[in-house]
C-alpha cells in the first residue's frame, strides 16, 4: 500500500512534527499538496560554466574540484561556517563558504568534481561563492527544481520528499477525461506531475506546464460555471411591478442610451423567476449609480428591501446622500449602516431593518455582518466590486437567500479577463458618458516643465477649484515604510514651503490607517484642503466635482489602467478638467503609453492595451478580485489555454446531470478552491 494523496504530510518518512510545521507554513498539509508545490524555477545543470565566464552576482553553475576543506569555525552561538577551496578545469579557484553545513562539507570528497550553484562574488583575492547548492556529477544530467522555501526546509529536503512521493504515492487515475486530453493534446497527470518537478528536458517541462495550467483554468472555470448554475437553479418570486416611469420622470436629466440599455437588462432580470446576477461595467462618471437607484426603486415597488454595498465609509455616505435625494421623494426610506455608527444608532437601525422600516440600506460590508437581519431582502448591489470577490458572491448564493445581485465596476477589464473574473455574471456595459461632459484633457510633460505646471495648478486653486498631485514614492522595498513616510511628508512640506505657500495641502499615503485616510479625503471633499497630495492611488469612486486637475508624477510607474483610474477622479463637474502626466523616462515603451493616454479617454481601449503591454497583474493585483491564487497559470500569458479550458468546462457540465456524482474529484477540488478564496479574503 502506497501513500494516499490525502494523507497528512506527517506520514511521509522523515517528516516529524517540526518539519510538518515548516511544511504548513508553505501551505502544504497533505501529500497531494506537496506534489502541487511546484518549483519556482529550475537550475540547468547540463551547462556548467568555467569560472572566468561567470558574470558576477548572477546565479550560475560551476563544475569544480574540491582542493581543500577548512575546519568548522563557530562564529557565534548557533552559527558556524566552513570554507572550502575548489578549482575548475582552467585552474581558476574559488572559495566556497558554507553556513551551518558541517555535515554537508564532511560529505564532500577531496580531489572529486562537483557542480556548485550560486552567485559568484568577485572577492578581494579570489572569487567567492556563499552557501552554494552542491550536486554530484551524476545529478548533472537534468534540471534541478528550485522551490519556494521557508525556514527549516531546504530545497534539497523538499526535492527529495517530492521524489519519494512520486515513487511511492498512489496516484489516482487521471481525473481529466480522456477525450478532453486528446482534444487539447494534454499530457497525462502523472507524467505532468513528475516532469514539473524533475524535467529531463525543456520540452518535458513545457508539456507538463501546459497540462497543469490547463488544470488550474479548468477548475476555475468549473467553479465559475457551477456558481452560475447554482444561481440559476435558485428561484425567486419575480418582481411584478416593473414600471419605471415615475422614477425616470423625476430625474434631473435623461438617461443616456447606454444607461437605458443596462437598466433594461436589469429590469428583465428582475422580472424573471431566477435571481439576477449581473455586472455593470462602465467608466468613471458614466452614471452607474442612477441605474442602481432605479433597481432599488423597483425593489421598493415590489415591497422588498435592497442594499447597496460600498467599499468604504466615505463612499457609502456619498451614495447614501445620492440615494436619499433620488429615492426619498417617493417616500422610500433610505438607511445608512457603516462602522462609524454609535452602538445606540446601530441598534435602532438593525431593528428598523429587521422590521422592514427601512427600504433601501446603504453601507459597507457591515451590511452582511452577523446580527444584521432583514425582513425581506431581495436585491444586493455592490459598488466598486474589488472587494466583493467570488467567495462573497458564493457565500451569498449559499446563504440560500436567493437575492438578486448587481455588481458595479468602474475598472474596465479586457474581455478575455472579465470572462474569468466575472465568469458567473451576466455583463452590461455602459460605454457612453452623459452629454455635455467635457472630456479630460491630458498632457504629458517632463520635469523641466514642472514649475509651469505648478503655476497652472495655483491659478486654478486661486479660483476656488481643487487639484490632486499623485507621486509614487521611489522607495518601495519591504521594510522601507518609514522611509516612504518621511519622503511623502517631506515632499508635502517642500510643496507647502515652495510653490504652494499659502495654500491648504492635504496628504494621503499608503501607510495611513483607514480612518486617517478617510479624514484626509473628507477634508478634501469639504474643501478644507485645496490640494491633495497622495502617494497612493486615490480612493476609487470618491466624487469631488470641484477637483479639476490630476497631476501624476513618475507617471511611467503606473499601468495604463491605473492612470486611467486616476484620471477619472477629475472631470466630474461642469468645468474643463486636466490630467498632467509627468515623466522623464526616456524609454520608448513608457513614452508610447503616455501618448496613448493623451490620445484616448476610452477605458476599454486602454485596458486591452494594458493587458497586452503589462499582463494581467494590474487587473488582478493584490487579489482584489477575490480570485483564487493561481499556482502556475498566468492569466495574461495563457489566454489561449484559458479559453479552451473554459469551453471544455462548459461542455463537461452540459454533458452531466449529476456533476457531484459523475465527477467527485472535481466537485471536491472546487469546494476547496472556493473555501481557499474565502480564507484569503478575510
Ligand atoms: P459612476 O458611473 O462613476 O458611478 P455616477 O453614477 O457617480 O458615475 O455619475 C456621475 C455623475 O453624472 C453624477 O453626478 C450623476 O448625477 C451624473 N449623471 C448620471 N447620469 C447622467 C445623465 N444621463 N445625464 C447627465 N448627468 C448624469
Ligand atoms: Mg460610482
Amino acid at each position: 500500500m502506497g501513500l494516499a494523496l490525502e494523507s497528512d504530510i506527517r506520514f511521509l518518512k522523515g517528516v516529524g512534527e517540526k518539519r510538518a510545521q515548516s511544511y504548513h507554513k508553505l501551505g502544504i498539509r497533505t501529500i497531494g499538496d506537496l506534489l502541487r508545490h511546484y518549483p519556482r524555477e529550475y537550475i540547468d545543470l547540463t551547462q556548467p560554466r568555467a569560472l572566468r565566464d561567470c558574470p558576477p552576482d548572477e546565479a550560475c553553475v560551476v563544475r569544480a574540484t574540491v582542493l581543500q576543506k577548512g575546519a568548522e569555525q563557530h562564529i557565534r552561538k548557533g552559527m558556524s561556517i566552513t570554507k572550502v577551496l575548489a578549482c575548475d578545469e582552467n585552474g581558476d579557484r574559488m572559495l566556497l563558504t558554507f553556513f551551518n553545513s558541517h555535515f554537508q562539507v564532511e560529505a564532500l570528497r577531496l580531489e572529486e568534481e562537483y557542480l556548485f550553484c550560486g552567485r559568484l562574488e568577485p572577492g578581494l583575492t579570489q572569487r567567492q561563492m556563499s552557501a552554494p547548492l552542491v550536486f554530484s556529477l551524476r545529478e548533472g544530467q537534468s534540471m534541478m527544481p528550485v522551490y519556494p522555501l521557508t525556514a527549516g526546509l531546504s530545497g534539497r529536503v523538499i526535492a527529495s520528499a517530492v521524489h519519494k512521493v512520486l515513487a511511492e504515492a498512489d496516484l489516482p487515475p487521471d481525473p481529466l477525461p480522456q477525450p478532453i486530453r486528446q482534444r487539447q493534446t494534454l499530457a497525462e497527470l502523472g507524467y505532468a506531475l513528475r516532469a514539473i518537478h524533475f524535467p529531463q528536458s525543456a520540452f518535458e517541462l513545457e508539456t507538463a506546464r501546459k497540462r497543469l495550467i490547463f488544470d488550474e483554468f479548468f477548475l476555475l472555470s468549473l467553479a465559475m460555471e457551477r456558481l452560475k448554475s447554482l444561481k440559476k437553479q435558485a428561484s425567486v418570486a419575480p418582481f411584478v411591478q416593473l414600471e419605471l416611469e415615475p422614477f425616470l420622470a423625476a430625474l434631473p436629466f435623461r438617461l443616456t442610451e447606454a444607461q437605458r440599455r443596462a437598466l433594461e437588462d436589469c429590469r428583465a432580470d428582475l422580472g424573471r423567476g431566477v435571481p439576477m446576477s449581473r455586472l455593470i461595467q462602465g467608466d468613471v462618471g458614466s452614471g452607474k449609480t442612477v441605474v442602481a437607484a432605479a433597481c432599488c426603486y423597483l425593489s421598493w415597488k415590489n415591497g422588498a428591501q435592497s442594499v447597496l454595498m460600498a467599499p468604504t465609509d466615505l463612499l457609502a455616505r456619498q451614495h447614501y446622500e445620492t440615494f436619499s435625494r433620488l429615492l426619498g421623494p417617493f417616500g422610500i426610506r433610505v438607511g445608512l449602516l457603516t462602522g462609524s455608527l454609535s452602538a445606540r444608532e446601530k441598534r435602532a437601525l438593525l431593528q428598523d431593518l429587521a422590521e422592514g422600516c427601512i427600504d433601501v440600506c446603504v453601507g459597507t460590508h457591515a451590511l452582511f455582518s452577523a446580527g444584521v437581519e432583514y425582513r425581506d431582502l431581495r436585491l444586493v448591489i455592490a459598488d466598486e466590486q474589488h472587494r466583493f470577490g467570488v467567495a462573497q458572491r458564493a457565500a451569498l448564493a449559499q446563504k440560500g437567500e436567493a437575492c438578486h445581485t448587481l455588481v458595479m465596476s468602474a475598472t474596465p477589464i479586457p474581455r478575455t479577463l472579465s470572462l474569468i473574473i466575472y465568469g458567473e455574471l451576466d455583463i452590461s456595459i455602459i460605454d457612453q458618458l452623459p452629454p455635455g461632459r467635457e472630456p479630460v484633457l491630458t498632457y504629458a510633460i517632463s520635469t523641466d516643465k514642472l514649475q509651469r505646471a505648478y503655476g497652472f495648478i495655483r491659478r486654478h486653486l486661486e479660483e476656488g477649484l481643487q487639484a490632486y498631485i499623485v507621486c509614487p514614492m521611489i522607495e518601495e522595498r519591504e521594510g522601507a515604510s518609514s522611509v516612504q513616510l518621511r519622503a511623502a511628508a517631506s515632499y508635502v512640506q517642500q510643496l507647502q514651503e515652495g510653490p504652494f505657500a499659502g495654500f491648504r495641502l492635504g496628504l494621503v499615503h499608503s501607510r495611513q490607517k483607514p480612518k486617517e485616510k478617510e479624514q484626509a479625503m473628507e477634508d478634501f471633499l469639504s474643501g478644507k484642503t485645496q490640494l491633495l497630495v497622495s502617494t497612493t492611488v486615490v480612493e476609487v469612486g470618491v466624487d469631488v466635482p470641484n477637483a479639476v486637475i490630476m497631476m501624476i508624477e513618475n507617471a511611467e510607474r503606473f499601468g495604463l489602467s491605473q492612470l486611467h483610474q486616476l484620471r477619472g477622479r477629475v472631470g466630474r463637474g461642469s468645468r474643463q478638467s486636466y490630467c498632467i502626466l509627468v515623466s522623464d523616462h526616456p524609454g520608448e515603451g513608457a513614452q508610447r503609453r503616455l501618448k496613448m493616454m493623451c490620445r484616448t479617454n476610452n477605458g476599454f481601449e486602454i485596458a486591452e492595451e494594458d493587458l497586452r503591454l503589462r499582463g494581467p497583474g494590474d487587473f488582478l493585483g493584490h487579489r482584489q478580485h477575490g480570485l483564487p491564487q493561481m499556482k502556475i497559470a498566468d492569466l495574461g500569458q495563457d489566454v489561449q489555454l484559458l479559453q479552451s479550458a473554459r469551453e471544455e468546462a462548459q461542455a463537461l457540465l452540459a454533458g452531466t446531470r449529476d456533476f457531484e456524482r459523475d465527477y467527485p474529484e472535481f466537485a471536491h477540488a472546487i469546494g476547496r478552491l472556493l473555501e481557499d478564496t474565502g480564507e484569503r479574503l478575510n
